[in-house]
C-alpha cells in the first residue's frame, strides 16, 4: 500500500482532532526521520521538543527493553527501583527537593495548580484561591490546564472553566501587579514561552515578579514542559536566569519519548500542601517511564547535553541572523539555545512554509504570530544546523517570487 492509502485508512477512523502533515514516519536514526517510503527528513522539531537525545540511542533503547521484560506497572500503591532512581535523579539535576511524577505536561500543571492551592488554604485556613497566568501562555488541554492556558481561542468553546484565574501580559510587570490580591495563591508562567511565539522572559521581570511572591506568599510555578531539559542551555532554563521557582512542571524531552511528565517542589512547599489522599495517578512513573527519566538523565550528563547546546548556541543564532539578512520574508529571530523562533511576514502564512519544507525534507514547527519554530534534538551538530538552513533558505525563496 501507498502512503496515500495508509493516509486514506487513518481518516477513516481517527477522530479529526488534528490537521496532519501527508506523512506516514518509520523509523529515526540520529537527527533524521524516515518515512515509510525510505525518504529521509531533518528533524528540527523533535516530535515538539521530545526528543532530545535524537533517535536509535542504543542506551537508551536498551534501557527501555530491559525494563519491559522485567516490569512495565505496579500501580503508586508499592515502590519501584526506576521511580527511586529517577526521582533521586531528576531532583538533583533541576535543584528541587521532591517529585511527583505525571503522564503528560498537562497533568503536570494539573498537579502543580493543587498543590498551590493546597499550600494556600493551609495557610489560610481558608478555599477561594486563585491563579494569575499570562497572555499567550500554554499549558496544556484539559480543563484545568486550559483554564491557565492565555489563548482565547483554545479556551472559549469550552467555557465555563475553572473559575479565579486572571491573565497579566507576559514581561510587564505592573500588570502582574495589578491582578495580584489576598486570594492569589500562585503565579504560573514559561520562562520562555513555546506555543505561544518563542518569547524569552526578561530577566527583570522574572526578578520583579520572584520578589512580590515572597512578599505575598504566593508561588512561583515556572512551566518548563518544553524550555527545561537542557533545551536553553541549562538543563533548567530557571538555572539560566537564576531566579528559582516553587513548583517546577517538566515533560516533553523528560522522557525522550514515553509519555512521562513532572511537577517538583521545594522541601518547604513539599511540607506545607499535598497530604496522602490529595493527589494520584494510576500509570504516573510506572517503572517503564522511570527508566526512560533515569537513562535520560544519565544521558544527558554523559553527553555534556547543557554545555553542547551553550557551546553551539552562538553558531546556530549567526546562522539566523545570516538567513534573516537574506531573507524579506523573515523580519528577526528570537529565542534562547535550542528554542529559536523565526518571525515570518504576515504576508506568508507558516503553515504553507512548514509544509513545504516537510516536502523537502526538513521539519520545522510553527508557533503563534506567524513564527517558524526550531526545537531541533539537541545533540544537533553545525553540518546540520547549515543543512537546515540550507534548506529552509530554498523554502523562503519559492515564497518570495
Ligand atoms: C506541551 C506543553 C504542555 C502540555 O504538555 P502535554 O504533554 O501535551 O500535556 C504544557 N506546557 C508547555 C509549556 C508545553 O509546551
Amino acid at each position: 500500500m501507498s502512503m496515500q492509502d495508509e493516509i486514506r485508512r487513518a481518516d477513516q477512523k481517527l477522530l479529526h482532532v488534528y490537521s496532519r502533515f501527508p506523512v506516514v514516519f518509520d523509523h529515526g536514526q540520529g537527527v533524521y526521520l524516515y518515512d515509510t517510503d525510505g525518504k529521509a527528513y531533518l528533524d528540527f522539531g523533535s516530535g515538539i521538543g521530545v526528543s532530545g537525545l535524537g533517535y536509535g540511542v542504543k542506551a537508551y533503547q536498551n534501557a527501555l527493553k530491559n525494563q519491559i521484560d522485567k516490569l512495565t506497572h505496579t500501580s503508586n500503591l508499592y515502590y519501584h527501583m526506576p521511580m527511586i532512581e529517577a526521582a533521586e535523579k531528576i531532583t538533583r539535576l533541576s535543584g528541587m527537593d521532591r517529585v511527583f511524577f505525571t503522564n503528560s505536561g498537562a497533568e503536570a500543571i494539573e498537579g502543580a495548580i493543587k498543590t498551590a492551592k493546597k499550600y494556600a488554604y493551609l495557610r489560610d485556613k481558608r478555599a477561594g484561591h486563585e491563579i494569575v497566568a499570562m497572555q499567550h501562555s500554554f499549558h496544556g488541554r484539559t480543563v484545568g490546564s486550559l483554564s491557565v492556558t492565555g489563548t482565547t481561542h483554545y479556551r472559549e468553546p469550552f467555557y465555563p472553566l475553572m473559575d479565579g484565574v486572571h491573565f497579566a501580559d507576559f514581561n510587564d510587570f505592573a500588570t502582574v501587579k495589578r491582578v495580584v490580591d489576598d486570594n492569589t495563591c500562585a503565579i504560573l508562567l514559561e520562562p520562555v514561552q513555546g506555543e505561544g511565539g518563542i518569547y524569552p522572559a526578561d530577566p527583570e521581570f522574572l526578578r520583579q515578579v520572584r520578589a512580590l511572591c515572597d512578599e505575598k506568599d504566593i508561588l512561583l510555578i515556572f512551566d518548563e514542559v518544553q524550555c527545561g531539559m537542557g533545551r536553553t542551555g541549562a538543563f533548567f532554563t530557571w538555572q539560566k536566569y537564576g531566579i528559582k521557582p516553587d513548583i517546577l512542571a517538566s515533560a516533553k524531552a523528560l522522557g525522550c519519548g514515553v509519555p512521562v511528565g513532572a511537577f517538583l517542589t521545594t522541601e518547604k512547599v513539599a511540607e506545607n500542601s499535598l497530604e496522602p489522599g490529595d493527589h494520584g495517578t494510576t500509570y504516573g512513573g510506572n517503572p517503564l517511564v522511570c527508566t526512560a527519566v533515569s537513562t535520560v538523565c544519565d544521558l544527558m550528563e554523559e553527553f555534556k547535553i547543557p554545555e553542547h547546546v551553550e557551546k553551539t548556541t552562538p553558531y546556530f543564532e549567526a546562522k539566523l541572523d545570516e538567513l534573516c539578512f537574506a531573507h524579506d520574508s523573515l523580519m528577526g529571530h528570537r529565542g534562547m539555545g535550542f528554542m529559536q523562533g523565526l518571525l515570518l511576514k504576515p504576508s506568508i502564512p507558516v503553515g504553507n512554509v512548514v509544509s513545504r519544507a516537510l516536502e523537502k525534507g526538513l521539519i520545522v514547527l510553527s508557533a503563534a504570530g506567524n513564527v517558524i519554530r526550531l526545537l531541533p534534538p539537541l545533540v544537533i551538530e553545525e553540518a546540520e544546523i547549515d543543512q537546515a538552513m540550507a534548506i529552509l533558505g530554498s523554502v523562503l525563496s519559492e515564497f518570495e517570487k
